[in-house]
């Protein structure tokens, strides 16, 4: 399947996406996840996006737009990919389209999943990430902790709070989302490609995924 995942940061995109790779061998694409390994590599693209991250900004569509357009001639893609936390802008929704369009994909749907703010605002303080760039499993102190404390269940390295997720970097990135990526909810039900799913259980929403590609 091809999807795009939107949804604030928090909403549960990274989980849901990792579900639906189970389901068909379709690969997860997450921009942050893709990021998050170049900054700790101390790549060129990490040096240029290290201070917008931290910050919880946007970093420029150009980077991302040069990221996405290798990534998705990438071989793994045939199968199907749900691109999590991309795009977040109208111009990059706008690239991604000629993008696609070059390289002859079509999209199955925009899957936009949609959780109260009270909900996500409890989520992100209480996140915990796997620190190794290869794995960035994701766990929750309350709901999801990892066997044993701070160490990955499925790799063995360090489980950690992101930097973005100090409550300041939070507020702000979820101004950005409102600002900047929310916008793109109209855009795709313009298009006729959106499904909307009022959901905190990852389950619930996969389930809603399900019914749509099978109807
Ligand atoms: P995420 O893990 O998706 O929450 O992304 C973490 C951070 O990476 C975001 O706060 C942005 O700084 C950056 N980022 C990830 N994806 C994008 C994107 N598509 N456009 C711009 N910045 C992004």
């Amino acid at each position: 399947m091809k999807l795009i995942l939107l949804g604030a940061p928090g909403a549960g995109k990274g989980t849901v996406a990792k579900l639906l790779t189970e389901l068909d061998g379709s690969v997860q694409i997450s921009t942050g996840d893709i990021l998050r390994g170049a900054v700790q590599a101390g790549t060129e693209l990490g040096k240029k996006a290290e201070a917008y991250m931290k910050a919880g900004d946007l970093v420029p569509d150009e980077l991302i737009m040069d990221i996405m357009e290798k990534r998705l001639q990438e071989p793994d893609c045939e199968k199907g990919f749900l691109l999590d936390g991309f795009p977040r802008t109208i111009p990059q929704a706008e690239a991604l389209e000629k993008l696609l369009d070059k390289l002859g994909i079509e999209l199955d749907m925009v899957v936009n999943i949609d959780v109260p703010r009270d909900v996500i605002l409890d989520r992100l303080t209480t996140r915990r990430t796997c620190s190794n760039p290869e794995c960035q499993a994701i766990y929750n102190v309350k709901s999801n902790p990892p066997k044993v404390e701070g160490v990955c269940d499925k790799c063995g390295s360090p489980v950690v709070q992101r930097e973005d997720e100090t409550e300041e970097a939070i507020s702000h990135r979820l101004e950005t989302y409102n600002e900047k990526t929310a916008p793109l909810v109209g855009f795709y039900e313009k298009k006729g490609k959106l499904l909307t799913v009022s959901a905190t259980s990852s389950d619930e929403v996969i389930n809603a995924i399900k019914a749509r590609l099978a109807a």
